[in-house]
């Protein structure tokens, strides 16, 4: 075992995960390149946090040019969080216009949850069974693959239905979805719990990023709506123009959610989070419950997150993903002619991949080849990973400026890598 890795285990404790059997040691990060202790350049072809680039400079220029000046909690007035609220709420349809900031996506799923408790007075929450929502007590418990052991007893309060699976459900319309949506609410109602909210990332990326027709979600969020409870679009991956054809995925979906929650990008390696929501619902949560954040919204964070909305706009980065992403699309198409156990590939945007399986008849997965793509990439100094439904599909998510040139070094590197695969057997 390396040496940082035995550091690692005796002080942060075991169990903490690394990606790749070799573990990689960064040192530095610029635009979309990594670079290891070693001195060796990798294409970041995973990393979402930084979405306008590794160390962007605009970013890294706003923060010290702030934290240089004032940096203070939210009980002091300052116009940055103003500033940045203003700007932010103009990117969403009415009635989406108040905020509230934090430091990670968890704490705002979990305020967006006691907002529909605070809205219905009822406590049922409905999740897809492959997603990840975050990591307090009780959004934890919307993941079920990471159920809490012990979780003060919440876990009568969520029910898990089928996440959507293009590949294999034929749901063409979200019909489906919303008939198993429906029955899950009908079993909260039985129980006594009640429903309060339906909670899903508007592009299921944590679920393998399905291909959907815009407005799929439609008829699930109407059952939500016709049972009483609130819609909570948890954009902390899917949002900032990642999809392409808009800046919040949910509005490909053609819908308005109650709350939408926002993270990981929003300040580019810096931590702000926050959520989005109707005057409404905030005076409700507000009135109900004196909400404060110590970190959450302070000028230094405002500050970063201007300068992401900046980057994104001056450079036209969601037109920059539209345009990779279909390109992406043709080359793993192309890539699926040559390579059977690509079984199916997805877009939205500059989130792109291709569902590996062992057979293309019965669609078997193929997570452990999926595992040794990932790992001979890496070893070919590209960084990717794979999720799903099944953990074998390739996620590609890189930042934002990724163009032309990079994309070409991902598909001739993973056209190599298949090769061989497919030559190990
Ligand atoms: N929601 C989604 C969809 C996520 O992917 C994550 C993190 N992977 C979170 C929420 C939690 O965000 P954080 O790690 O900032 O608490």
């Amino acid at each position: 075992m390396s040496d940082l890795m035995k550091r690692r285990r005796d002080l942060l404790g075991p169990n903490v995960s690394t990606f790749y059997d070799d573990p990689v040691h960064l040192v530095r990060g610029e635009g979309v390149w990594l670079w290891d202790a070693a001195g060796r350049r990798y294409l970041d072809c995973y990393n979402n946090v930084p979405h306008v680039g590794h160390c962007n400079p605009r970013v890294v220029d706003a923060i010290a040019a702030q934290a240089r000046t004032l940096n203070t909690h939210t009980r002091y007035l300052h116009e940055g969080i103003l500033d940045y609220v203003e700007r932010l709420t103009a990117t969403f349809a009415d009635p989406l216009k108040t905020a509230i900031l934090t430091c990670s996506g968890s704490e705002a799923n979990d305020i967006a949850l006691r907002m529909a408790e605070a809205m219905t007075g009822k406590r049922g929450i409905v999740a897809t069974d492959a997603t990840y929502h975050g990591n307090t007590t009780l959004v934890s418990h919307l993941s079920r693959s990471n159920i809490p052991e012990v979780g003060f007893g919440l876990a009568g309060c969520f029910r898990h239905v089928e996440a959507p699976d293009s590949y294999r459900i034929e749901d063409p319309d979200g019909q489906r979805f919303a008939a198993r949506v429906q029955e899950a609410i009908d079993d909260l109602e039985a129980s006594g719990t009640g429903f309060a909210a339906l909670v899903v990332c508007p592009l299921f990326l944590n679920e393998g990023f399905p291909t959907q027709a815009e407005g799929w979600l439609r008829p699930a969020a109407e059952a939500a709506r016709r049972a009483g409870g609130l819609l909570i679009c948890d954009e902390v991956q899917s949002g900032f123009g990642r999809c392409g054809s808009h800046f919040w995925a949910h509005q490909k979906q053609g819908v308005v959610p109650d709350v939408v929650t926002l993270g990981k990008p929003m300040g580019n390696g810096h931590p702000v989070a926050g959520l989005v929501t109707s005057p409404e619902i905030m005076a409700r949560f507000r009135t109900a419950f004196r909400y404060f954040n110590t970190f959450g919204g302070n000028p230094v964070s405002c500050a970063a997150a201007m300068a992401v909305l900046d980057e994104l706009q001056s450079k036209d980065l969601q037109a920059n993903a539209r345009h990779i992403g279909l390109l992406a699309q043709d080359r793993l198409r192309a890539l699926a002619a040559k390579h059977e156990v690509i079984g199916d590939v997805r877009q939205a945007g500059m989130v792109f991949g291709a569902e590996f399986v062992l057979d293309r008849a019965t669609k078997a997965p193929a997570a452990d080849l999926a595992d040794r793509v990932v790992n001979a990439m890496r070893l070919r100094g590209i960084l990717l990973s794979k999720l799903g439904r099944h953990k074998n599909t390739l996620k590609i998510r890189p930042p934002m400026p990724f163009d032309e040139s990079h994309l070409d070094l991902l598909m001739t590197t993973l056209d190599i890598v298949l090769t061989e695969t497919a030559v190990q057997g």
